[in-house]
């Protein structure tokens, strides 16, 4: 398992972490099978979603703050429920193949870390599985 660290800026924001996941494969040295990749956090997940046009992350956080707005009438005496209900929403971890040791994600596709209680240290992780070849 390889273990990550970023810092995130703002109370929430995705960030693209696909070359982060990538360089962590290539480290790892699996050719073919699928990464695992996790958030061990309760209030941040991971998605993978559009990585062409940056406003498509901007109207996610925008949609799940509408969705979830940080002052429903909560119990949680944190004050982050929000936090808490956006990161089930997304969930905590993706799976993508690997192929010829490089992730087999759509032209259009990257791996986003969600921060919902920023801005805070976050770790990720990552697990390569071997796979049979094909
Ligand atoms: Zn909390």
């Amino acid at each position: 398992m390889i273990s990550l660290s970023l810092e995130t800026s703002d109370r929430v924001t995705l960030i693209d972490v696909t070359s982060l996941v990538e360089q962590a494969l290539a480290a790892s040295g699996l050719r073919e099978g699928a990464a695992l990749v996790f958030c061990p956090h309760t209030t941040a997940g991971l998605t993978i979603n559009e990585n062409a046009d940056p406003t498509v992350r901007r109207d996610i956080a925008m949609a799940l703050d509408r969705l979830v707005p940080v002052d429903l009438p909560f119990a949680h005496l944190e004050g982050n429920s929000d936090a808490h209900v956006k990161a089930l929403l997304v969930g905590s971890s993706v799976t993508v193949p690997v192929e010829d040791g490089r992730l087999a994600l759509g032209t259009w596709q990257g791996i986003y870390f969600a921060e919902f209680d920023g801005p805070r240290r976050r770790r990720l992780l990552v697990q390569p599985l071997a796979g049979p070849r094909p």
